[in-house]
């Protein structure tokens, strides 16, 4: 089902008509009947450009299904009246009224930084109470005899509503759905007298955990509700994508098909597991990934079965989402802790670890600085494909877009590309393991802190506290524990 709210425009006028002048739905408004289509036309025309006001027609799956808007918006004081108005029963009893209230509401504290909504609902209008209460309305006072009707005496409620409380409430909201929150703690070194922190997101109980775990949960929450009787994913020998979702898979007995580039499918710890948890691996050359994944989706279908495909690293707005909900548990931290982090620095691959915490600031109107640390990609790629699947996400929740330069996407530590690394990088991530008991590999966590560190060091960043998230990647570190051995 799709809710979408499109401002009020002429070829909406006939509907409004109807609506209006529909006795059950008029009931508890108070308009001069019947209603008139030229009398509505001339209304529109003069009230097109004000700015004390803004109507939108609600659109239920393209379908236009009822009125909703702000009128006498007081900018001074930030704060307007809301209505409402479904154009009949079978809009009613579908949530619609619900979700359109609140797109309406986050669109008016990002449009016009409201503080305050408030609206007026008869007495005898029990149902619209109940809708009031359900989306956070609380009632704040009785009016009597407020309105004269056709000499009907009318005493209404005034109910109000608190925008930045209701704002945040909702990202707590999404949170609430997610059962792991990751320890955040201090680290025993420090770097040029910063306080440095981690937050371990390796540490998720399933699967070795890091951020694709993160991910996975929500995409098998999908998977259930699409009904979907199979998976297909894609990624390389070494991808902890394709492990965690082979596990989840093979945990839920669905069968699960990966797409593998033959020029990466040397075996891995991550390979091996993967091909104990029964997924069918199908190999094929790089530039022919795309044909077929296609081919195999459609075989699929034509065989009766309902696939769920995941793109490679649970890329995409449920991948955003998974770090929309991680960036909340930091804000939380920080409010038990009295701390708060100048810097959150991670590994960087698809990106879309780095879209979530973006996107999450922006719903917040936080100032920090969210820096990724590319493993493989080079700008000015990589950095837009984040803001791609940024806006991608900001979009899907009803906010403006951002641009590149609000995107710190450092590529100056990818050494020769995935999956490659230096001498530096061994010996920090040495350091690591032995100071603070942490492992990291070389491919993703261990390149990432030790890009940090390069990073910190070179913009000459001093008395900061710094957050580093650590992504997982478990089964990389022992691929990796060999060349760790014998790093000098
Ligand atoms: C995939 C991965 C990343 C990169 O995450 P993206 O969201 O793709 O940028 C970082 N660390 C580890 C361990 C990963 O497996």
């Amino acid at each position: 089902m799709s809710i979408v709210l499109r401002k009020f425009q002429e070829s909406d006028i006939p509907y409004k008509v109807k609506w209006i002048n529909d006795e059950e739905n008029n009931k508890f408004l108070h308009y001069d009947l019947p209603l008139r289509e030229d009398k509505t036309l001339e209304w529109f025309r003069s009230v097109q450009n004000r700015t004390d006001r803004i109507d939108y027609t609600v659109l239920y799956n393209d379908e236009p299904a009822g009125l909703i808007g702000l009128i006498n918006i007081d900018h001074k004081n930030k704060k307007a009246e809301y209505y409402i108005c479904l154009g009949g029963k079978r809009f009613k009893g579908k949530g619609i009224a619900y979700i359109a209230s609140d797109i309406l509401i986050r669109d008016s504290f990002e449009r016009f930084g409201l503080n305050k909504i408030y609206l007026y609902t008869e007495i005898d209008n029990v149902q619209a109470q109940s809708l009031f209460e359900k989306i956070g309305f609380v009632k704040e006072g009785l009016l009597k005899s407020d309105l004269l009707y056709y000499d009907r005496v009318i005493d209404r409620y005034v109910y109000g509503l608190n925008v930045p409380s209701f704002v945040n409430g909702s990202l707590k909201r999404i949170k609430s759905n997610n059962l792991i929150t990751t320890p955040i703690y201090e680290l025993n070194q420090r770097i040029n007298s910063n306080i440095l922190y981690i937050k371990r997101d390796d540490l998720i109980p399933f699967s070795f955990g890091g951020n694709k775990a993160r991910k996975a949960f929500l995409f098998f929450e999908d998977i259930k509700k699409e009904n979907a009787d199979c998976v297909v994913t894609y990624g390389s020998s070494s991808s902890n994508h394709c492990r965690v979702i082979s596990n989840i898979a093979a945990a839920k007995e669905l069968p699960c098909y990966i797409i593998s580039p033959t020029e990466d499918n040397s075996p891995t710890y991550n390979s091996m597991m993967i091909e104990l948890f029964g997924a069918k691996v199908i190999q094929c050359p790089v530039s022919e990934v795309n044909v077929t994944i296609d081919k195999l989706i459609s075989e699929l279908k034509t065989q009766g079965h309902n696939p769920y495909f995941i793109q490679g690293g649970g890329h995409g707005n449920i991948g955003t989402q998974a770090y929309v909900n991680a960036y909340q548990e930091i804000l939380d931290y920080e409010k038990s802790k009295e701390v708060y982090f100048d810097y959150i620095f991670f590994a960087a691959g698809t990106g879309t670890t780095q879209a979530g915490l973006i996107c999450a600031k922006v719903m917040n109107n936080d100032d920090r600085n969210i820096v990724g640390i590319s493993i493989a990609r080079k700008k000015p790629y990589g950095g837009q494909v984040v803001l791609d699947s940024v806006n991608s996400y900001l979009k899907s929740v009803g906010r403006d877009s951002i641009s590149l330069k609000h995107i710190t996407f450092v590529d100056d530590y990818v050494v020769d590309g995935y999956g490659t690394y230096n001498k530096d990088i061994l010996r920090t991530t040495k350091e690591v393991l032995i100071r603070d008991g942490i492992p990291m590999d070389p491919t993703y966590t261990g390149k990432a802190y030790w890009g940090m560190k390069e990073y910190i060091m070179k913009n000459k960043i001093i008395n900061k506290n710094i957050l580093f998230i650590h992504t997982g990647g478990a089964p990389l570190f022992f691929d990796g524990l060999g060349d760790l051995m014998n790093v000098r």
